[in-house]
């Protein structure tokens, strides 16, 4: 995770104006790279692996990572921490969480994806969440854990025609967009640091196909290679930038966090983000 880090600090260099409100993603990252990963991660063959994606069943599914309460407690409750500190009404709903988690009640299993989004609903019911908000606090947790579980079916990927709008790997919604040589895209998970390609005229959350249903807000000047892409059908957006234009964009995750001003455009708009970060959980709940 210390690649990350660096990243970090180049694209702080380029977004000095927003240094002080990006400020608590510093220590996530921290956090993040102090996590120390178990010795086992998924030793599926290549085969077995392309065998579930024939299926359409991201890999976690049938071969979850193991997952330790007290291991994820650091990841979980510092996320809790920010959440609390950029959105201090929901402390209170906060507090209820660290009460079921403390008694265990709740388990990091239930901030998983699942095929009907991101968690069992357990931790929106122990704890009265809003689904934004507990949608960050899954991803804060398990990003470290679901990339060091998946690493080795990396490769496996390669020419798989996949075609869905989740992470083939974690069953992730898409977190930001990337757009690659000759046009094509490619969506990123924030869940586990996947990636894997869509096609171009159709939205990746609710599968509308087409043009017409699609808002596309181009940011020009110094953000000029950026995009807000969202659809009318579902209300839903990701944020888009072209790798073609833009040579010394970071790796997705960060940049998605390095630009809240592209999403402050986009709820004008009234569309929502499907895996908030944290600047995002200031606006809402
Ligand atoms: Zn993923
Ligand atoms: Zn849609």
């Amino acid at each position: 995770m210390s690649e990350l880090r660096e990243a970090w600090r180049e694209l702080l260099a380029r977004r000095r104006a927003l240094a002080t409100s990006l400020a608590p993603y510093d220590e996530m990252l921290e956090r993040w790279a102090a996590w120390t990963p178990p010795r086992r991660s998924l030793g599926w063959s290549a085969q077995r692996c392309r065998e579930s994606w024939t299926r359409g069943v991201p890999l976690t599914v049938e071969a979850p990572p193991p997952l330790d309460a007290d291991n994820l407690e650091n990841l979980l409750g510092g996320a809790m921490e920010d959440v609390a500190a950029v959105a201090p009404a929901r402390g209170p709903a906060l507090q209820r969480l660290a009460g079921a988690w403390d008694a265990g009640a709740i388990g990091p299993g239930a901030l998983l994806p699942r095929r009907e989004g991101i968690g069992d609903g357990a931790v929106e019911a122990a704890s009265g969440l809003d689904a934004e908000a507990v949608a960050f606090l899954a991803y804060a947790t398990l990003r470290p854990v679901l990339q060091a579980w998946l690493s080795p079916a990396r490769p496996h990927f390669a020419e798989v025609d996949w075609g869905r709008g989740v992470c083939p790997f974690c069953g992730g919604p898409p977190g930001f967009v990337d757009v690659i040589e000759g046009g094509h895209r490619r969506l990123a998970c924030h869940f586990c640091g996947g990636a894997w390609g869509f096609a171009k005229l159709r939205c990746p959350l609710c599968g509308v196909e087409g043009t017409k249903d699609m808002v596309r807000l181009q940011a020009e000047g110094e953000d000029a290679g950026y995009v807000v892409s969202g659809c009318r059908a579902c209300g839903a957006y990701l944020k888009e930038l072209d790798r073609r234009e833009r040579w010394n964009g970071g790796p997705p995750l960060l940049e998605d966090w390095a630009s809240p001003h592209l999403d402050v455009v986009a709820r004008r708009e009234g569309l929502r983000k499907p895996l908030p970060a944290l600047l995002d959980l200031t606006q809402a709940g």
